[in-house]
């Protein structure tokens, strides 16, 4: 079976492109001198321009075609780094020689892994009638549905669709398509931008670079990572075999893949990209999940922090200046020295508030809002968090305070994802269990894409309830929360701000 090659794409697609960074953006591949360094109170940061940042955090998905066996590597590899990816399965293949079992799957969306529609028998869409469209799309969600999985999002077999096929996709109920070759590829689209935007200009094909080819190096994947952090955006990375002589054309070797997600966990934990399932990136549900069903035994009394001067010193940070949004509460955290940010090469410090939260970051966050008190950790709850784990001490703090549990991991561990980036809704599971889990009932939802049946229901609202959260007006009235949205610095200043207005010591 071969399905390699993808339809030409008509260059007059690609005019309406993102936003050009601005004037002086710093390009993605300085980055990789800072590999290691420390994300808070880090010292001297080489190569790196004072001002400039992008403008949005970069989001990459690792998204996998077809249910092929030697995927499983792939899925060893991203749960030893911590990290999740999209599993586009043609139901008609699992349980047949060389591909997925159902068993398989079952332990991928056990981890993490998101499941998406990918046909029935993989045919070219645009060859089939609206009723045979229908049928392959429909028919792959409703059975992968009925295999208990929570199925949102299509790849298109051979990335060929027509308006019949964008139809029956829409129609059939998922949320998004991925298309192929629409964005900057090794060897083609060279004009082409560098990432899709969020959300997707067209949910019914979003667009994507080449699928990943034998002919691919580690700089090659790379350099799809790190031009996108010259704008920030999405890349979906298109993978089939993940093994050593198979089909020569789409394979490439377990090697290569663990190289590139090493370097890619990398770039999570010095918080230049992070690396969520399609679902994630498109906030259809919670990036990695702090486990919500082991609700601690919390005796969280934290003791806080002095309250913090109404009028906040002068700018802080150069890249946080005077009338920027978010310049009270930025300048807040380093009145309070919750945040002692970056300092550069030239002198200046640097707050790198486009920057996306990890989970560590809260960690020390949290720890310094709570005056961080006197605390002596003893032995790691978490397998990977070691004495040598940066903010070491901050994140056994936040367990020992009931504020995080972590994740339970299918061999009896735990563990806490250091450095894996962090949504609106964990901040508000945070926030509110760091606030010592207030009695609080909901009457209703304060946000139209909240409800009683979403992750942290109770947490979210309660933290609009508090003002600590105010949300999104959208265009029709409605507010909304916006629960999968990742969370960058300035925003984690502004739920910290809040919190501390509304909690004053
Ligand atoms: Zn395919």
């Amino acid at each position: 079976m071969r399905w390699s090659k993808h339809p030409v794409r008509n260059q007059a697609r690609h005019l309406a492109e993102p936003p050009e960074p601005s004037a002086g953006g710093w390009h993605g591949r300085r980055w990789t001198a800072i590999v290691g360094v420390l994300l808070l109170a880090v010292s001297t940061v080489v190569g790196v321009a004072g001002t400039s940042k992008a403008a949005e955090p970069t989001i990459v998905s690792l998204t996998f075609d077809d249910g092929l066996v030697s995927q499983l590597a792939a899925a060893q590899a991203l749960k030893a780094h911590g990290l999740v990816g999209t599993f586009y399965i043609t139901t008609s293949f699992i349980d047949n020689s060389g591909f997925l079992t159902r068993a398989n799957l079952n332990t991928l969306a056990a981890d993490g892994n998101e499941i998406g529609g990918h046909s029935v028998t993989h045919p070219d869409l645009t060859t089939l009638n609206a009723t045979a469209a229908r049928a392959e799309v429909c028919n792959s969600k409703t059975t992968l549905e009925g295999w208990g999985f929570t199925v949102t999002n299509f790849a298109y077999p051979f990335a060929a669709e027509n308006a019949t096929a964008q139809s029956a996709v829409r129609d059939c109920g998922f949320a998004t398509s991925r298309g192929l070759g629409d964005l900057r590829s090794p060897a083609s689209c060279a004009d082409c931008p560098v990432a899709e935007s969020l959300p997707p200009a067209n949910p019914m094909v979003t667009r994507a670079p080449d699928q990943v080819a034998s002919s691919w190096t580690l700089a090659d994947l790379q350099a799809r990572v790190t031009d996108a952090e010259t704008t920030g955006g999405w890349v979906q990375l298109t993978f089939h075999e993940i093994a050593v002589g198979t089909d020569p054309s789409l394979t490439i070797s377990p090697a290569l893949f663990e190289s590139f997600v090493t370097w890619l966990a990398a770039r999570t934990a010095n918080g230049t990209t992070s690396v969520r399932t399609v679902a994630q990136a498109l906030g259809q549900s919670p990036a990695p999940a702090p486990s919500p069903s082991s609700s601690p035994s919390p005796s969280p009394s934290p003791t806080p922090s002095p309250s913090p001067s109404p009028s906040p010193s002068p700018a802080s940070f150069v890249d946080v200046p005077v009338g920027s949004p978010l310049y009270t509460e930025v300048s807040w955290m380093a009145s309070q020295g919750i945040s002692t940010g970056w300092r550069e090469s030239d002198g200046t410090r640097t707050f790198r508030p486009g920057v996306a939260a990890s989970r560590d970051m809260m960690a020390a966050f949290f720890y310094r809002l709570a005056g961080s008190p006197a605390y002596t950790p003893g032995t790691s709850p978490f397998a990977d968090v070691t004495p040598q784990t940066p903010f070491y001490k901050e994140i056994l703090w936040l367990a020992s305070q009931g504020i995080t549990t972590g994740w339970e991991e299918a061999n009896g561990t735990r563990t806490f994802r250091p450095t894996v980036a962090v949504n609106r809704d964990q901040v508000a599971a945070f926030v509110y269990r760091f606030a010592g889990n207030p009695a609080y009932t909901p009457t209703a939802s304060p946000f139209a894409d909240i409800s009683p049946q979403s992750a942290f229901y109770t947490e979210i609202s309660w933290l609009a309830s508090q003002g600590i959260s105010n949300g999104w007006t959208e265009s029709d009235g409605t507010r909304t929360f916006r629960p999968g949205l990742p969370v960058n610095r300035d925003q984690v200043a502004a739920f910290l701000f809040r919190y501390n207005s509304a909690f004053p010591a």
